[in-house]
């Protein structure tokens, strides 16, 4: 392990984020997709040309008979037409290096039309097929435009500076639709500082009494607007345990703070099924088999209350997973396939952490598809500089 560690120095400025959620100086920052990081500036080359704007849509048309469904891609989100005014300057310069100097009819005449991706089809056959139409030899250029759909206003407009006009249609076909997004921002705003801080005091008091590192999760449920925490964790992976110094390892895994979390959340579920059962009350974990630790371990963990309101749900589903660190890959899979609905957390753990897509694992796992179940996820950051030397981490910790 190294000495760096990770504090809360790496909040990301405010202003990267044109989505953040200002409350009372504490922000969220949606994480990025893998497919929303995968895709950013992957490019495909497509035909241009340059048409007197009285033919323009009768060569759509027979661009459309030519190649239907552009050959197989979606172009969608590009404006087939753009004036010269519109496009960028080198997009300019290559409609210039292709005008025809004899040509009488000013740029003002002419629109400029993408044709087709160039693995299509030839310019040749491009060439050769206008010119039944237009009487003329067109002039035909090559330039480079975003191969997928912008997933933010942002995005468009740096892509219609960058390469051709673009447009955002408030949708994401790489992620969570930004309106569900900006609803549940809504939905958690007004008590989501709460959570991270008794997420916080946990994280510091597993540490201080020695239980684990200075990790912390809340699990909030919300019913009817109304939230209230049903679980609340502290690290507790050096309890009982040999130091790493000592052959410990990295301490009991099933005792990180979500694990433990989650064991608490199951544990309820599990006393309130058998209170309801006939069969009475099955036996409790005999002493020392309990390394889930899923018993409030500190006083401040005894405080949430210890019964979830829906008990119809699978397991966690609908709930919120509030932590202080972005949990590792174990526990991220544990969130996901325990089926919450939204996770906050406020350090990014780059070496080791399951959420991020553009962290150094790049696994993104709140929302991959083939996990058949996906969740929202959000960075928070407290909005000040609180340096805060009872919640560092090693950077290689895993959370
Ligand atoms: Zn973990």
């Amino acid at each position: 392990m190294t000495t760096e560690a990770v504090g809360s120095q790496d909040c990301p400025e405010q202003n990267e984020s044109p989505a953040t959620l200002k409350h009372g100086g504490s922000y969220l920052i949606p994480l990025k997709t893998t497919l929303e990081t995968d895709t950013v500036d992957k490019v495909i080359s497509v035909f241009i040309t340059a048409v007197p704007i009285k033919k323009a849509s009768s060569t759509l048309n027979l661009i459309r008979n030519l190649l239907p469904k552009d050959g197989g891609f979606d172009l969608q989100h590009l404006r087939r037409f753009a004036k010269l005014a519109a496009v960028p300057t080198h997009v300019r310069d290559s409609y210039a290096s292709i005008a025809r100097p004899s040509d009488s009819s000013s740029p003002e005449d002419e629109i400029l039309l993408v044709l087709a991706p160039t693995s299509v089809v030839s310019q040749k056959f491009l060439v050769e097929s206008l010119a039944v139409l237009l009487l003329d030899e067109v002039p035909i250029a090559t330039i480079e435009v975003p191969l997928l759909a912008p997933t933010s206003q942002e995005q468009a407009t740096g892509w219609t500076a960058k390469y051709w006009p673009t447009i955002y249609k408030k949708s994401n076909p790489f992620g969570p639709h930004p309106s569900i997004v900006s609803r549940a921002e809504e939905e958690i705003r007004g008590d989501m500082d709460k959570w991270m801080e008794l997420a916080r005091e946990t994280a510091r008091a597993a540490k201080s009494v020695g239980a684990g590192e200075a990790v912390g999760v809340v699990i909030v449920e919300r019913v009817n607007g109304a939230a209230r925490p049903i679980a609340i964790a502290g690290d507790a992976r050096w309890l009982d345990w040999l130091r790493e110094e000592d052959g410990g390892g990295q301490g009991n895994v099933t005792a990180h703070a979500t694990m433990r979390a989650i064991a608490m959340v199951a544990g309820q579920l599990r006393r309130a099924d058998q209170e309801n059962s006939e069969q009475g009350a099955v036996p409790e974990t005999p002493a020392g088999e309990d390394i889930f630790r899923e018993l409030p371990i500190l006083p401040i963990e005894q405080t949430a209350v210890q019964e979830p309101a829906n008990t119809d749900g699978y397991l966690c589903h609908g709930l919120e997973i509030y932590c202080t660190h972005e949990p590792c890959v174990m526990c991220s899979m544990a969130i996901v396939h325990s089926r919450f609905a939204k996770v906050v957390f406020e350090q990014r753990m780059q070496a080791t952490g399951g959420l991020c897509a553009d962290g150094e694992l790049r696994h993104g796992l709140f929302w991959r598809k083939e996990l058949n179940w996906t969740l929202l996820a959000w960075q928070w950051c407290c909005g000040s500089q609180r340096e805060d030397g009872n919640l560092e981490v090693a950077r290689e910790l895993n959370a």
